[in-house]
């Protein structure tokens, strides 16, 4: 395992940028248009999970600067310059962040890589996709619209489409400028004003974002940026009685309380919350493609994503067979400094997230799983876990019920199609799950009986910004992206006139 060294040089020409920005000093609030500091003066320090070094040190919002946040996004919201613009102007201003994110592609793959961890090769597709989402977006301005209702002749009943008002957005760590954008695009180009949050661990692409954005010029107000800590600033704009609408990416135990604290002035309520994702393996799938999937499944940003496929069904008689040829491929995962090449896996985001991650092993010895692969930190910098695999679990198990949001993988057998659906739906969550079969008609079958938001028949993890995503039962509250965002950032009123 080699470790980046904050002393090393620069791996390119965006990585330079990105430390020449982090060099420019602590980053600040942007409310109203203006980057200032938080009314408590207070800081907290960003770190790179890769060296355990500080980054910079961010202004702290709290209660104050969320209450000075929510009035400018109302302003804004009331101000011609916003609420009275053509669609076309607003879809400009969504392509020109789209482009602004593309220019500056490679300084936010590193400044996200640097504060998250995940490996470049990742982070410069997530900068590509939230571009994707910001641009996609924009082809929605002008195909907002109510509709006229049949009626008698003595009445015109038509229906307006109109903004929430002001939306806080609160991001989880995981994946934060894809996260900011999957909020942002839909919450303006439907007209809203945004207070958005990203979370205390990974703050520094979203505000990078606010600055390309500050510089296309959009309305003081219409976009303010609080990084701050959940308890705090989250909870003050969670309760806040002037925000119309929040949006909350999270912990499912967070986003309980999101839902109890919005219920003073009734918020709209949107939450994509955790999961713990069935992938199914039939013996008549292409296994190769379905283990090598099943890998990166669970791998993927260590591990940190809603959606990863962390119990991996596979036919008693192939239980074996997947077993070994799953440890062999993961066994060869490069783990090491994110800003390497050819890393696949990097750090997990803190050390209180790697000892979580490894009280799971522990976990699974106990209960009965063989572990397989890994199951310990890699190095004594930065916080590594390598690949680890338990097969014989069983879906009773804690590691196969709790959602550990790191690389481990349990593999559970099952006899028959009945039984694997069962199992599969045998969990509180259902956000994702996957299908691995030649058999078209089992493929819809299954597909149709998981309770899940997602499902994937030969595939894993693909996304694309017209599929709505979100969770069944406990995995969350509404949809985001695809034209459901578009709902879920707009109200319908309807006007009667008699004539
Ligand atoms: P978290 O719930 O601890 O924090 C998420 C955000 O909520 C942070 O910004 C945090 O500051 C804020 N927060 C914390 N307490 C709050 C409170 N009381 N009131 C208001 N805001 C509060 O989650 P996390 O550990 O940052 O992220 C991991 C979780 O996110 C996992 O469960 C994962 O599955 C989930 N997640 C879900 C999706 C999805 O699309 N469904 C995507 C990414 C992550």
């Amino acid at each position: 395992m080699s470790s980046f060294s904050s002393g090393a040089g620069p791996v390119n020409e965006g990585h330079r940028k990105a430390l020449d920005w982090l060099a420019s000093g602590p980053r600040r609030l942007l409310i109203g248009g203006k980057w200032v500091n938080a009314v408590s003066g207070k800081t907290f320090a960003t770190i790179d999970p890769s060296t355990e070094q500080a980054l910079v040190e961010v202004a702290e919002a709290d209660r104050e600067d969320i209450n000075a946040a929510v009035r400018a996004a109302r302003q804004a919201f009331e101000a011609s310059s916003w609420a009275g613009i053509s669609p076309h102007v607003r879809a400009r201003y969504l392509l020109r962040i789209a482009d602004a994110i593309e220019q500056h592609a490679d300084e936010l793959a590193v400044l996200e890589t640097l504060d998250m961890g995940a490996p470049l090769a990742f982070t410069v597709g997530r900068v590509a996709s939230a571009a994707e989402l910001f641009r996609y977006y924009a082809g929605w301005a002008t195909k907002i619209h109510g509709a006229t209702n049949p009626t008698d002749a003595s009445r015109f009943i038509y229906s307006l489409r109109e903004p929430m008002g002001v939306c806080a957005l609160i991001n989880a760590w995981n994946v934060p400028l894809v996260m900011a954008a999957t909020k942002l695009a839909p919450a303006l180009v439907c007209g809203n004003t945004a207070v958005l949050k990203p979370a205390e661990q990974s703050p520094l692409t979203t505000l990078r974002l606010a600055e390309l954005i500050q510089e296309l010029d959009l309305p003081p107000g219409v976009v303010n940026v609080v990084p701050g800590y959940g308890a705090t600033a989250g909870a003050a704009m969670a309760a806040h009685p002037d925000v119309d609408k929040i949006a909350f990416t999270g912990s499912t135990g967070v986003g309980r309380q999101i839902l109890q604290a919005s219920a003073g002035n009734l918020k709209k309520v949107t939450l994509e919350l955790g999961g713990k994702s069935p992938n199914i393996i039939f013996p008549d799938a292409d296994l190769e493609r379905a283990v090598e999937t099943a890998v990166v499944a669970f791998c993927r940003n260590s591990g940190q994503i809603c959606s990863a496929g962390t119990r991996l069904f596979v036919h008693e008689s192939l239980h074996e067979e997947i077993a070994r040829r799953v440890s062999e491929i993961a066994a060869t995962y490069r783990v090491g400094s994110p800003l390497l090449p050819d890393t696949q896996m990097g750090p997990l985001i803190s050390e209180r997230q790697m000892r979580r991650v490894l009280s799971y092993v522990d976990a699974g010895r106990e209960d009965g799983a063989s572990l397989v692969l890994g199951g310990s930190r890699v190095g004594d910098t930065g916080y590594f876990v390598a690949p680890t695999v338990f097969c014989g679990a069983s879906n009773s198990m804690r590691i196969a019920r709790e959602e550990i949001f790191g690389p481990v993988l349990s593999i559970i057998p099952f006899k028959d199609e009945a039984d694997v659906v069962r199992m599969g739906n045998d969990t509180e969550y259902g956000l994702a799950a996957a299908v691995w079969t030649r058999d078209v008609s089992r493929a819809h079958r299954v597909a149709r009986a998981l309770k899940s938001g997602r499902v994937w028949i030969n595939t894993y993890a693909e996304t694309d910004p017209v599929m709505a995503i979100g969770g069944y039962k406990q995995s969350g509250y509404g949809r985001e992206m695809g034209a459901e965002s578009i709902d879920a950032y707009s109200q319908t009123k309807s006007v009667l006139m008699r004539l």
